[in-house]
């Protein structure tokens, strides 16, 4: 922290008064709230009532910029300025499916930029890359940040846990955030995405920001409101920040569930995979390149084998075995379509929530996650289906569970009359920069 932390300089129970009433605060009493907060001066129940006050009342630039930068403050700002190459990293808002990560890493860093790509557990129904990667038989996230340094300058690209000392007000008010009903807030979720990926010292920043059923923002003006506000504070902060906005009404690609993402991805890297999946990895790449200015073709590495061999490297260099078999899970359920027609709805809300009772995701963060629970998708919306047809294999190690997973999936699966024209939307909605 720049000067002394003075805990009398407010009073927090005004503030919380003050916000929730629709008053604003100074800059100086939003950096108060944070430093205080994890000092342990502000109580949890009183931090619950300022996040539920800034939920419904929200915070202007003058407040979160403060709010943010005090987030940044408290923990230490990594700096990769000396590796002699770009840093770019891509932080998606949080979806149903979304292995993109495992796939754009090794393939920006086979471009020749180094991506320190900062990555998150799953918690309800969306998934975690770092749980997903921990289905690789012996893979670790939890680098120190002298090995992140020495993986990024050996191998390029390094998908890592935020340590304890980047952004803690971030650890503590997220974990708050959670069990309150607080998360979906844009300043409160630009601010813990922001305060953590500035702080971790990259030098350009791709956000995926997700819109739809399966998002925390369900609608494009609310996700186009995310975006712009998380790209003011990267660019004030000095981090060249694009977002772009994708469409999560459905989930991506054809699985959900921690190994089952860690295959599919693997077949992207082999050149195969589903088209979704490719085409966001392109578009994002395309972006991250674009924002460090490396001219390289995504997909021409991508088809040549070379971020398979990067994959490969990065796996190893954390302890996995990328050669070694993926868990599978014990039993398998398939849900079958219940008529003729064409697939109009497959919610990804209610898949992630399947995949999440299957045992893919955590009901709390010391929760231990099933590697080979989820779901798999055998057709996609705007596909022609026939009573009886396949259209979901339910992976679980715990079959107890299928009848909460096949709760979870009613009323998400939609089948319109043969000949009704389903015309899915566009996956990249639009672009913040
Ligand atoms: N991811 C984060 O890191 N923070 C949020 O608030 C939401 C998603």
């Amino acid at each position: 922290m720049s000067r002394p932390f003075d805990p009398q300089r407010f009073a927090v129970v005004d503030l919380i008064r003050r916000k929730r009433d629709g008053g604003g605060w100074s800059p100086d009493e939003a950096r108060w709230i944070i430093e205080a907060y994890t000092a342990g001066f502000i109580a949890e129940e009183q931090m619950s009532a300022l996040a539920m006050a800034v939920f419904f009342r929200g915070m202007s630039a003058e407040e979160l910029d403060p709010w943010t930068q005090a987030m940044i403050d408290g923990g230490v700002r990594l700096d990769y300025s000396d590796l002699g190459r770009p840093t770019v990293d891509k932080h998606s808002t949080g979806g149903v499916g979304d292995k993109v990560t495992l796939v754009l890493t090794p393939l920006v860093a086979a471009c020749g930029v180094a991506v320190p790509q900062l990555s998150g557990r799953g918690l309800g129904h969306t998934g975690g890359t770092l749980d997903k990667l921990e289905a690789v038989p012996g893979w670790r996230g939890n680098l120190t940040s002298a090995q992140v340094r020495r993986q990024l300058r050996e191998v390029g690209g390094a998908i890592v846990a935020a340590g304890p000392e980047l952004a803690p007000a971030d650890r503590k008010l997220y974990a708050l955030r959670d069990v309150t009903g607080t998360v979906e807030s844009i300043p409160l979720i630009a601010s813990s995405i922001m305060s953590k990926k500035i702080a971790e010292g990259t030098g350009a920043l791709v956000l995926d920001v997700k819109v739809g059923s399966g998002a925390f923002m369900k609608d494009l003006a609310e996700a186009r409101d995310l975006a712009r506000t998380m790209v003011r504070i990267g660019t004030g902060a000095g981090v060249r920040t694009v977002a772009l906005l994708s469409g999560m009404s459905t989930p991506l690609g054809l699985t959900a569930g921690n190994a089952l993402e860690v295959r599919e991805a693997v077949e992207v890297l082999a050149g195969g995979g589903p088209a979704d999946v490719v085409e966001l990895t392109l578009a994002l790449a395309g972006e991250m390149l674009a924002a460090v200015g490396v001219d390289a073709d995504p997909a021409e590495v991508l088809a040549s084998g070379r971020a398979m061999d990067r994959w490969r490297r990065i796996i190893r260099a954390q302890g996995g075995d990328p050669g070694a078999p993926l868990p599978t899970a014990l039993e398998t359920e398939v849900v079958s379509a219940s008529a003729d027609g064409v697939l109009e709805q497959l919610d990804a809300m209610a898949v992630g929530l399947a995949a999440w009772h299957l045992g893919a995701g955590r009901v709390r963060k010391e929760d231990d996650v099933q590697a080979a629970a989820g779901v798999e998708l055998h057709a996609k919306p705007g596909d022609l289906v026939r009573a009886g047809q396949p259209l979901l294999t339910l992976h679980t190690d715990t079959p107890e569970r299928f009848a909460a997973a096949q709760r979870a999936l009613a009323g998400g699966i939609g089948i319109a009359p043969s000949g009704t024209t389903v015309t899915p939307s566009p996956l990249v909605l639009g672009r913040v920069a």
